[in-house]
This record gives C-alpha cells, sequence and structure tokens, in this order.
C-alpha cells in the first residue's frame, strides 16, 4: 500500500475522487469507513457511527449480515460472473421466480439490469418499443410529475424533476418530456391529478408511459401522497393509451409498510422497476418487471428484441445475494418491524415541531423526514451529526433518515435524539 496513514489516504481522496453531486475543486469533507457491522458504521479512528440511512435505502438488513455473506461465498466458489447472453445460470432464474411470486400477478417477465437508472431506461425503452412495433411511432415521450426521481443517467435524468435535475445544463441533449405537478392530495379524499389529465389528453398520441414513484418521491423531496392519486392515474392511463411505469427503486422491499408502496393503492402497473435494496445493499443490481400485454406487444413487428443488453446484466453474485436478502427479508418479521418504526418515528420525531426553523415533520413506514424551512449548511451539519454518533445525510431543506429494519429501538432514538439536538442548536 503506498499510503502511510489514514489521512494520507483520505488527502488522495480529496484530490482524486469524485463523490456524489460533489466538486471536485471545492470537496465536502468525506468520512473513512473501516466497516460496518449491523447498523454501525466504524470510521478509521474507531468511533462509531449509527447508520440511519441504510446506504440509501439498500442496506435493509444491516451491513456484514452472516447470511448474505455467506451466499455471496458460496456463489463465488461456483462461478462469479459470466455474460448472459446465449447463457443462463440458476442465481438468476431463481431470482426472477421470486420477484414474480411477490409482485402483481400479471407481472410475469423479468430484465435483471445492473442499476437503477439502467432498469429506469430499459423500462422507458420498453414503453416506446412496445408502441414502435405497433405502428405508433410518434408514442416516443413520457409524462411524469415533478420533484420526480429516477436515476442519473440521460435518459432517467429526463424524467427527473427539471430544475432539482438542472435539465437546463443539458437542455438540447436531453429528451423533453410532459410534466404535471408534483401529486397532492387532500383531506377531501380528492387530488391535483387534473392537471396531468389535461396532458394526457392534449398529447396522449405523443405519450408512450406515465412514469411515477408510487406513494413516496425519494431523492425528489422525500414528500409522500396518496393511493387515491395512484388509482385515478391508473385509470387515466387506461382510458388514453398510456403504459404506466411504478419506479419503486426506492420504495420496494417493505419500505413503505407493504412489501412494494403500489399494493397501498391496489393498482398493478405495466412495468415496474425495483433496485436499491433488492439485494440487501450488497451489489449493484435492478429489475424492470412486465406483463405478457407488453412484452407481446414489443415483439409485435416481428423482429421484436428489445434494445438493450449490459455486460454484467444478471450477475450472478449479486442475483444469489438478492436470492438470499429476499429471503431473509420473507421470513423475518418484516411487517412488525417496519410498524414498530413507523410508530417510533412518529412519536420521537415530533418534538422538532416545535422548532421554529422546522417546516414539516413527516413519517411513513420506515421512513422519517424532518423538512425545514431554509437549505442546511452540509458543511456544519454532517459533522454535527457525525459528533454527535450517527450517520445521517441531509440534502437541501430534509434532514431524513430510513434505518434498516433490523435496527434497535435505543438505536433508534439514538438518531431521532440527535436530529432534534443538532436542529436545535441551529
Ligand atoms: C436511486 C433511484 C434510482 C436510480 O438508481 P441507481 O441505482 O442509483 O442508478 C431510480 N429511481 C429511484 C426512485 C431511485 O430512488
Amino acid at each position: 500500500m503506498s499510503f502511510k496513514n489514514t489521512s494520507d489516504w483520505l488527502n488522495y481522496d480529496k484530490e482524486h475522487l469524485w463523490h456524489p453531486y460533489t466538486s471536485m475543486t471545492d470537496p465536502l469533507p468525506t468520512y473513512p469507513v473501516d466497516s460496518a457491522h449491523g447498523v454501525r458504521l466504524k470510521l478509521a479512528d474507531g468511533r462509531e457511527l449509527i447508520d440511519g440511512m441504510s446506504s440509501w435505502w439498500a442496506a435493509i438488513h444491516g451491513y456484514n449480515h452472516p447470511v448474505l455473506n455467506a451466499a455471496l461465498k458460496q456463489q463465488m466458489q461456483s462461478v462469479s460472473h459470466v455474460m448472459f447472453g446465449g447463457l443462463t445460470h440458476l442465481p438468476a432464474v431463481t431470482l426472477a421466480e421470486k420477484l414474480i411470486k411477490i409482485t402483481a400477478k400479471s407481472l410475469q417477465h423479468v430484465f435483471l439490469a445492473d442499476s437503477g437508472s439502467v432498469a429506469v431506461e430499459v423500462a422507458i425503452k420498453m414503453a416506446i418499443q412496445y408502441w414502435y412495433a405497433q405502428g405508433k411511432t410518434q408514442k416516443q415521450k413520457l409524462l411524469t410529475v415533478r420533484n420526480g426521481y429516477h436515476g442519473d443517467t440521460l435518459g432517467g435524468m429526463a424524467v427527473c424533476d427539471p430544475v432539482n435535475g438542472m435539465h437546463a445544463m443539458f437542455k438540447g441533449i436531453l429528451p423533453e418530456h410532459f410534466f404535471a405537478p408534483e401529486p397532492n392530495c387532500f383531506d377531501d379524499g380528492s387530488t391535483n391529478i387534473s392537471t396531468l389529465e389535461k396532458r394526457l389528453q392534449q398529447y396522449h398520441t405523443e405519450i408512450a408511459a406515465v412514469i411515477i414513484e408510487p406513494l413516496v418521491q425519494g431523492a425528489g423531496g422525500m414528500r409522500f401522497y396518496c393511493p387515491e392519486y395512484l388509482q385515478q392515474l391508473r385509470i387515466l392511463c387506461d382510458e388514453y393509451d398510456v403504459l404506466l411505469i411504478f419506479d419503486e427503486i426506492a420504495t420496494g422491499f417493505g419500505r413503505t409498510g407493504t412489501l412494494f408502496a403500489y399494493e397501498q393503492a391496489d393498482v398493478v402497473p405495466d412495468i415496474l422497476c425495483l433496485g436499491k435494496a433488492i439485494t440487501g445493499g450488497y451489489l449493484t443490481l435492478a429489475a424492470t418487471l412486465t406483463c405478457k400485454k407488453v412484452v407481446r406487444g414489443i415483439s409485435a413487428d416481428g423482429a421484436g428484441v428489445l434494445m438493450h443488453g449490459p455486460t454484467f446484466m444478471a450477475n450472478p453474485l449479486a442475483c444469489q445475494v438478492a436470492n438470499a436478502s429476499i429471503d431473509l427479508l420473507l421470513s423475518s418479521p418484516w411487517e412488525a418491524n417496519i410498524k414498530q418504526i413507523e410508530k417510533q418515528l412518529h412519536k420521537e420525531l415530533s418534538v422538532c415541531r416545535e422548532l421554529s426553523h422546522v417546516k414539516e415533520v413527516r413519517v411513513k413506514g420506515a421512513i422519517g423526514v424532518v423538512e425545514l424551512k431554509e437549505t442546511v449548511d452540509m458543511k456544519t451539519i454532517q459533522a454535527d451529526f457525525v459528533n454527535q454518533g450517527v450517520w445521517i445525510r441531509p440534502f437541501n431543506k430534509l434532514v431524513y433518515i430510513m434505518p434498516a429494519y433490523i435496527i434497535k429501538q435505543e438505536e433508534l432514538t439514538a438518531l431521532t435524539t440527535s436530529i432534534f439536538k443538532v436542529l436545535s442548536n441551529k
């Protein structure tokens, strides 16, 4: 090793490595992780942090889980990777069977992609190819809502919120899609879907699909909305001959209290994107599921191949750790755990409402959000949380946590207490 000590390689990191959404010339501090176990991250200086982020929704069973470790080790001894063109393997087929079993009945076909963004790209291509094969070649646009997040590749970015996603910077190279306001639900059970309906009325001949994150808009603002909106959306999509894509990359695998968020609306999409928690946070993997209708549609013009096939698609290590993670989830009392987390978050985060710079506190499933009136100062607040012994990474006006489902009551209390403490001193 060419580094003398921790600060030596930290400096190298600072000079040479890009971190997510950061500047290379004015980087934010990064904290060196030595190891991780359960819900604890161990830093190089020996400090332990209780993790509130699950590494962005992914590590739902905590880190360094013996069952997931064993699955990987075992798979490694037979085959770590093999091309999926012309070859197949049991880890992928087993995973497809599991995904088909736990999602809606109509979703019967699976594309195993290598990241969430790619799963979204694949979903978009499926929708466009579906209409293309039927001669409706002008149906190439997407319709989505403001404040969405669907990934960082150009196709996914194009359906992210135009302001948060900095569409202006990429004008001319990003495809331009249609946007409706972010979903809002009112006390009388009504919603603001009428603007979206107007877009459909006007442009449905150009629209291949609506893409939306069901019930929870994640990285685009940590907003929650009601199931009725999705029910109305499903009806409208059918009425206007537009496919419906649910992006459950963040919400999937229990996070909102049901295995998938769409279950709470009792609405089934034509295409479903999964990712993040699919491998329990071990390896990058994602999936795009779809129904017979879309599969037949894509192949309607004879040739009909789906135009996608990444080098590392269906990686056996990733598939096998996903299989182990899904089994682990389903054999655990996940529903009760998430209910308990939800109850505790409601109870313990509500004190933050007393702070004058807090705009709103909201909780859904194992997600707790404190929205501030002003953008946080990342340089100071990150250090404040670390000094409190927790790993919480705010963005913009949002301080939020989505812990591993196995977090203990007192560990969760440490997270909520630190949020109140850190925000009290601001
Ligand atoms: C994270 C996320 C993505 C992108 O997934 P990556 O694995 O980061 O490419 C897409 N959609 C949603 C809803 C996400 O939360």
